[in-house]
This record gives structure tokens, sequence and C-alpha cells, in this order.
């Protein structure tokens, strides 16, 4: 027989199903009746067995189900009463009557309760067993909702003609700003890769390789030190277009996200369309920093503050005290800047095409139009004190690349994690990653970052110093 989702069997009452899952909850009424609530990924169902109408076999494995076993179970499906109807389970109009039980699969007692919120339960122990934690009804609805939103992404996306397109995780350093992850190279020994901050470069080249339009949910690594919601590793909707302005990209984002609400999450309301725009400078007079919470009812669960912040400074002086690019080295100035900025006068003053997206007091996005000619990356990567030969060493291929028709070009790379976060009503987006790290970038379930065998490290010619 074949197998029966549980939500499927609403639509077979009178039928024999074979039903498949991990008993949920078991409630043992006297030494006769046992009802199990069984879980499969469609939800629950009840299943009740009446011991004395069952072989001795399916008896004796009814009386062993504990918490987590493996189930499969042969019944028939029979509409309940109108009393023992649950309104709260959509299976909850039917139930089977099992005729044959078997465990194909025992459990150890979990190390917490999953059949009710983990969300106070520690967070290591969570981690540590995430593959029970993930079980709960809360994360998998998390989860699942974080796929539809990457559906809904892809599909708008390729409704809008761009082509999805898959980038290196072994590169060379793309310089946004953030330590980036290295990784040895075995056969060229003392030479590395490094692990995408983003796709930046990629995304831009695939501007010159005359894409037109691309994108990418594409996983995105830095090494920083973790504050908050950050995350080690993490999601973004890359994307890239040619031949646009700020505005066209504003614009696309805009509406993008609108018909994301619309669609997915119709409860939600957006407090103001056209959603409201602010330069940095405004942003920061006026609340002190460049992501305003502009709710207008903090307390409301389905408010939904979108806001643009643009017009970002080009520059700023880093934590060493040198000069660095506020967004990237890829940004475009503004053209009221570009004078001094030819001059090379007052750079903190000098404003990039740079803009965000802020939801509810979040940056959910930056982007930029960006610099398509040699000429001006170079003046870029000069005040930016990038030698000569750094330049040709670490940026050649993009300034090679801007010699051969490179158009003009900008992009944007929503965080998929914050957004899912938001939509979700959750306040960290461990919560609606599967595998994260902890707050300090450790995974407790794997044991990673692990030492290696000796063996590994002399095949990567590492030497660990014991000092
Ligand atoms: N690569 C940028 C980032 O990760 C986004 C962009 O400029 O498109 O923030």
């Amino acid at each position: 027989m074949l197998r029966t989702w549980n939500i499927e069997t609403v639509g077979k009452v009178g039928e024999t199903v074979r039903v498949n899952g991990w008993a949920h909850r078991v409630r043992r009424m006297g030494d006769k009746l046992v009802f199990i609530d069984l879980r499969d990924s469609t939800g629950l169902l009840q299943v009740v067995c009446y011991k004395p109408d069952l072989d001795p076999a399916t008896a004796a494995a009814v009386d062993a189900i504990g918490p987590e076993y493996i189930l499969q179970i042969e019944g028939v499906v029979q509409k309940r009463g109108d009393k023992q109807v649950n309104a709260d389970l959509p299976t909850g109009t039917v139930e089977v009557v099992a005729k044959q039980v078997t465990v194909q699969n025992v459990s150890a007692t979990p190390p917490f309760e999953i059949d009710q919120d983990t969300r106070q339960v520690n967070e290591e122990l969570r981690l540590k067993y995430r593959y029970l934690d993930l079980r709960s009804e809360r994360m998998q609805r998390n989860i699942r909702l974080r796929d539809t939103i990457i559906a809904f992404f892809r599909d708008y996306m390729h409704k809008n003609c761009f082509v999805e397109i898959e980038t290196p995780i072994l590169m060379k350093g793309t310089p946004e700003g953030s330590r980036e992850y290295i990784v040895p190279s075995r056969l060229h020994e003392g030479k590395f890769y490094v692990l995408p901050q983003s796709p930046q470069q990629f995304k831009q080249l695939s501007m010159v390789a005359g894409f037109e339009r691309y994108f990418q949910i594409a996983r995105c690594f830095r090494d920083e030190d973790q504050r908050g919601d950050r995350q080690p590793e993490f999601t973004q909707l890359d994307f890239e277009m040619s031949f646009v302005t700020q505005e066209d990209i504003l614009q696309y984002t805009e509406a993008m996200f609108i018909a994301l609400v619309e669609t997915l999450f119709p409860e939600k309301r957006i407090s103001k369309r056209p959603f409201p725009r602010l330069t940095y400078a405004e942003s920061m007079k006026r609340y002190g920093n460049d992501k305003p919470d502009l709710r207008e009812d903090k307390n409301d669960p389905n408010e939904l503050a979108f806001a643009w912040v643009l017009d970002f400074p080009m520059f700023e002086v880093d934590d060493e005290g040198t000069i660095a690019a506020k967004h990237h080295p890829f940004c475009s100035i503004k053209e009221e800047d570009r004078e001094k900025f030819m001059r090379g006068e007052d750079l903190m003053a000098i404003r990039a095409n740079a803009y965000d997206l802020v939801l509810n007091g979040y940056e959910l996005s930056s982007g930029s139009i960006r610099i398509h000619e040699r000429e001006l990356q170079k003046r870029i990567f000069d005040l930016l004190q990038v030698s000569e030969e750094d330049q040709k060493l670490r940026f050649g291929h993009m300034l090679e690349a801007f010699t051969y028709g490179a158009p003009p070009h900008g992009g944007f790379a929503p965080g998929i994690d914050r957004i899912a976060m938001l939509m979700a009503g959750e306040l960290n987006i461990r919560e609606v990653i599967a595998f994260p790290k902890t707050g300090d970038a450790r995974d407790p379930m794997m044991g990673a970052p692990s030492d290696l065998p000796a063996k590994s490290l002399r095949e990567a010619h590492i030497a660990i110093r014991q000092d």
C-alpha cells in the first residue's frame, strides 16, 4: 500500500491507508485504548488503537511506543464524532483506527521537549541537537516560510528576465571591508583562496559578460567578531542590472517587496507607499543612525515600515584610522560631487550613488550604481591609497574588464535571513536558519571548527605554531 500523508487522510474517510511518522504524543486510557498523535511533515493525525481488536504483535508494538518512535500504521480513516472534532488541527475532523502498527525505529528520550516551543530551551543544547529542535512546530514553520520567500524571489527574478548564475565559492578576495575566510591550496603550496564576502566582483563581471540581469541566492562569508544577529555565513538575494539608474533599482526592488508582502503575507501592513526616502545625512541628523525604525506602532507585529536611505558617503575612516570605502570601492560617485572627487578634496563629504533599504530599524540591503570606467575605478583605488602594484595584483582583472565595453550597471543584495526573521516575527536570524552557528561562530552539533589530522595539515602545507 502506498503511503498517505497525514493531511491527506481528511479526504479519505472510509478508506484503508498507510501512514508514517513520529509518535508525537501517546495517551494511554486504561489498558485497552491508546491514542497516538502521529506527526509527519504535514502535521498531526490522531490514531486510535483499541488493543482487543489488534493482533498480538501489533498490541505489543503499541505497548512499547515511546515519544519520537518512528511508526508505520495501517488503518481505516473515520470521521470523528461532532464532540471529538478538533478545530485547531487540520486533520481534526478525522482519525485513523489502527489495524496494524509497526515500530520502524525507536528513539532515545529527547534532551528537551519538542512538542512545545523550544525558545525557552538553552540555545547551546538546541544547536547541539538541532535536528530535534527543527522538529518543533515553530521551527518547521520558520524554515518552510524561508523556503517560500526564496521561491518567491526566484520566481519573481525569472519573470523579470534575470538569469541565476552560480559564482565561485573559492575565489580571490573582494575588498568589501570585512575579514575573509581563507582556504589553503593543496596544489599550490603557500597559496590561498578566500570565501566570498559577496559575489560583488563576479556579478559586475557578469554585466561585462553581457547578461544584463543577474541574480543568485548567494551564500556570503565574513570572518568577523560576531555581534547580535550576525552569522559567519549568511544568504543574500544578490542581483545586478545593466543600463540602469539608481531610480530603476529602487523602483524594481520596491515593487518586488510589495509583491512579496501582498502574495505571502497579506495579513501584514506596509505603513507607507511609496517607501519614504531619506538621505544618509538626514537620517543621521534626525534619528542618529542610518537604519531608522519608522513604524507608527511598534507593538503592531504586522506593521512593516520600509524606508530608503540614499546618498551614502563614499569614504569613511575605519577603526585603524585609515581611509576606506564605506560600502565598497566599486560604487560610483554622485554627479554633484564629481569635481571634488577628481580634485581629491574633502573626501569625507563625497557621496556615492549608494543606497540602503531599511525595514523596522534593520538594514535589509545595501547597493549602488557602480563605476564602469577604468579611469574612475583607478581614481578610487588611488584615493584609497592602494599602490599601483597592488591595484594590478588585486584588481587587475576588474580594471582590465572595464576596458572591454563594460556597460553602466548597478545592483542590490537583500539579506534573506533578515527578511525571513522579520516576516516570521522572530528576534534572531538563528531562528530562521536551519543549521546556524552560535554567537561565537561555532557549530555545537558537528563540533566545528575542529582540529585536523596531521596528514591533512601537511597536505595543506600548514604548520600550527605552538606559541
Ligand atoms: N555586495 C554588496 C553587499 O554585500 C551589495 C551590493 O553592493 O550589491 O553588501
